[in-house]
Parts: structure tokens; C-alpha cells; sequence
């Protein structure tokens, strides 16, 4: 079937499963576990995943307009599907030919997956990760602790990173495996469905088959890793625009002050024209990158990057303009402009903080040829 159709399909499941729950998610803390498995059994939770291991294998193009749909429902559930997908792709970067064809059909049928890089003191510096993976004979042992992994409180396997040897591994952690402690980052500000976790890993002994990508340098298996979770994190971005858009036009349109619709006063005309610009402005960023993620372009790094900075600085003021114009409506609790607000600015802070990204987009911006 051609990916438009499959996603178009998949879009209508989104609409019946998602309907106006979202704010209900959100409220508990929770997203349903049939909800969960019914799209992870589907695979649309990582589309990406190549057709020979049972996923849809679509294009990073109608990923990133697919993820941009979800985000505009449910960034809670968003953050899930760029978990899952995140977890995915490290183990199709990493992992052997035999590691491809154990996990991915599973992560495409059905398993859910988190993955784990951060720790108390390693956030915007990795380099300080101390989480070790320690080979024993045809068996490794992983001690550690990882920190706000994004989906662990719903995941079956943890794609932890770790030190090993003088390098750097990541390997495949069973959420059930003895010496596993998975316990919920309680309250978060936002995204608060999307089953944030702390995970304790006390002698956690695994076969040695689980590793992945065993000895690389800890920086380049961890900017592999993240690329998926910034360019999906950037169309999330997206996603949050195009619902606070969608909403601030309904509200413009429909609410009378001063005896004529809100529209009409061309102040509030500002902020839909602010609104309308930052969507599009995030769109075509990310088409960017998509395009040299699909054309497998040696800027994909960068331009991956650039899409998750310009994503979430004008998803925040999107947010921002967008709960402007709703004015108290705004102002309850779980309102799509409201969750909107909460989400957009932790997306400032993910996949490499603005600062972080910042100081990556700078290098760049010297290394470039004068
Ligand atoms: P810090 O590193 O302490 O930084 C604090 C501030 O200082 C930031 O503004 C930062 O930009 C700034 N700063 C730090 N260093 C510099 C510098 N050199 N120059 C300029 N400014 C600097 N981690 C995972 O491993 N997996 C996940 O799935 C995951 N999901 C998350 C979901 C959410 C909602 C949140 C909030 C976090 C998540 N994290 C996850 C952790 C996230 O990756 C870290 O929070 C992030 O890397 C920032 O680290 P930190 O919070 O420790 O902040």
C-alpha cells in the first residue's frame, strides 16, 4: 500500500483512539495501555522501521508529517512514538544483522521501548555518563542510574547507554530483568503522559548478545542516538503549532469583544499572523531535514539540529501567542492551548537543550567554508 494511504489510515486510527482524551492523558498522568499496544501492534509508533522486519518503512518525510499529527492531538503520546522510534533506530544504526532481526519485528509488533542516556550528573554533558556495561564472558553486567527516560514507565525493553570498556555501548535492557528499578518522575509540568521514568540498574545481568554497537566513542553513539529524537522532537514541535494555530483562528472567529469577532481587532490579528508564520517556519525547516534524512545528505546532521532548535523556539512562542488570544479560555486546566504551553517549553530543554544546540549550530557555523 502506498505510504499516503497506510498513513491516512493510520491518521483516522489516531482521530478514534486519541479523540478528546488527550486532556483527560494528561490530567492522569496516563495514557491507556490498549491505546498503547493497538497502535505499537500496528507499528505506528516507530513508522520508520524497514518492511523486512515488519514495520511500514516509510520515508523520514511522512514520518515527520505523521509524528506532526500526533504531536497536534497529544504530545504525551508523541513523545512515546519518538521514544519508540528513537529506540529503533539506534538498534538499526548499532546492532548486527542477527540484533535487527530480534528486536525490530518486536518493536514493530507490538513491544514498547524506551531509551536512557541521561543520569543525576550527566544532562547537557553526557561526557560525565558513568553508567557502566561491563562484558563477563558471553554475558555483560550494567550498573547505573538513568534519569526523566521519556516512556520507561511503559516500556518492555530500556535502550541504555553506557560506558564499556574505554568506548561506549548501548544495549537492550528487558524493563522486567532482575535489578531493573523503574520508578515515575512524579508531576511533570508537561507531557505528562508520556510515562517519565528513573531507572536503577543494580547488577543487571544480560547475555552479551544484547549489546549494541560495543566500543564506539560515547559522543558519536550518542549524537547517532539522538538524531531520530531531534528530528521527531522538531515535527512534535510542529504538531503543538498547528493545534495552538488551529484553535487561537476557532476562538478569533468565534469570540465578540467590543461588538465584533476578536479577529477584527488587529492586535489579536498580530498574534495569528505570528502563529501562521512560526507553523509555517517549523514546517519547512523540518521538510529540510527530512529531505536529508531521506536523500541520505551529509547535512542531516546539522539540518536535524537546526530543525529542532528553530521547532522549539517557535513552538514557545506559538504557545505563547496562542494562550494570549484565548484569554481565560485558556486558562483551564488541560485546554489544548494550555497543554500546549506546558509541552512546548520542555521541548526547549530535550534532544539537546536551545543552549546545547546553540553552541553545536555555532561550531558549525565556524567550520563552514568562508
Ligand atoms: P543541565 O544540563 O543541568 O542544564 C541546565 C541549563 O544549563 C540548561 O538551560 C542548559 O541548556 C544550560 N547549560 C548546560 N550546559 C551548558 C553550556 N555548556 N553552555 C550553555 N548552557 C548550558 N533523557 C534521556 O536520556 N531519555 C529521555 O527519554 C529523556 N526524556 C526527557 C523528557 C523530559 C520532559 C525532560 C525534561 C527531560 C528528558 N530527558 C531524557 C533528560 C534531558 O535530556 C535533560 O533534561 C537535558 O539533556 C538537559 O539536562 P539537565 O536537565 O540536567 O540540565
Amino acid at each position: 500500500m502506498p505510504e499516503t494511504e497506510t498513513l491516512t489510515g493510520a491518521r483516522k486510527l489516531i482521530d478514534d483512539l486519541v479523540g478528546d482524551r488527550a486532556a483527560e492523558w494528561d490530567r492522569a498522568g496516563l495514557i491507556p495501555d490498549d491505546v498503547l499496544r493497538t497502535l505499537a501492534t500496528r507499528g505506528l509508533l516507530c513508522v520508520g522501521v524497514p518492511e523486512t522486519f515488519g514495520g511500514l518503512g516509510t520515508s523520514s518525510a511522512a514520518n515527520g508529517e505523521f509524528t506532526a499529527y500526533v504531536g497536534s492531538r497529544c504530545s504525551s503520546l508523541r513523545s512515546v512514538m519518538t521514544s519508540q522510534g528513537m529506540a529503533a533506530w539506534t538498534i538499526q544504526r548499532l546492532g548486527s544483522p542477527r540484533q535487527h532481526a530480534e528486536y525490530l519485528p518486536q518493536l514493530a509488533g507490538g513491544k514498547l521501548a524506551a531509551v536512557a542516556f541521561s543520569e543525576p550528573e550527566a544532562g547537557s554533558d553526557l561526557s560525565a555518563m558513568t553508567t557502566t556495561i561491563e562484558p563477563d564472558g558471553d554475558t555483560v553486567t550494567v550498573r547505573g542510574q538513568k534519569v526523566w527516560t521519556t516512556a520507561a514507565h511503559y516500556a518492555d525493553m530500556i535502550v541504555v547507554v553506557g560506558r564499556y570498556g574505554s568506548g561506549a555501548a548501548a544495549v537492550v535492557v528487558p524493563a522486567s530483568a532482575p535489578g531493573v528499578t523503574v520508578s515515575r518522575v512524579p508531576q511533570p509540568s508537561g507531557c505528562r503522559a508520556a510515562g517519565h521514568a528513573d531507572v536503577r540498574l543494580d547488577d543487571v545481568r544480560l547475555p552479551a548478545s544484547a549489546v549494541l554497537g560495543g566500543g564506539q566513542p560515547l559522543m558519536l553513539l550518542v549524537t547517532t542516538a539522538l538524531a531520530y529524537g531531534r528530528i521527531s522532537v522538531a515535527w512534535g514541535c510542529v504538531g503543538i503549532l498547528r493545534a495552538c494555530l488551529d484553535a487561537a483562528r476557532e476562538h478569533a472567529r468565534t469570540r465578540q469583544q467590543f461588538g465584533k469577532p476578536l479577529v477584527g481587532h488587529q492586535l489579536v490579528g498580530r498574534h495569528l499572523a505570528g502563529l501562521l508564520t512560526a507553523e509555517q517556519i517549523a514546517t519547512r525547516v523540518c521538510e529540510h531535514a527530512s529531505r536529508c534524512w531521506d536523500d541520505g545528505s551529509p547535512e542531516m546532521v546539522v539540518a536535524t539540529v537546526l530543525a529542532k532548535q528553530v521547532g522549539a523556539l517557535q513552538a514557545v512562542q506559538g504557545a505563547a501567542a496562542a494562550v494570549q488570544v484565548l484569554g481565560s479560555a485558556a486558562a483551564h486546566e488541560g485546554h489544548v492551548v494550555e497543554r500546549a504551553y506546558r509541552d512546548a517549553k520542555l521541548m526547549e530543554l530535550i534532544e539537546g537543550s536551545t543552549e546545547i544546540c546553540q553552541l553545536i549550530l555555532a561550531d558549525h557555523a565556524v567550520s563552514m567554508p568562508g
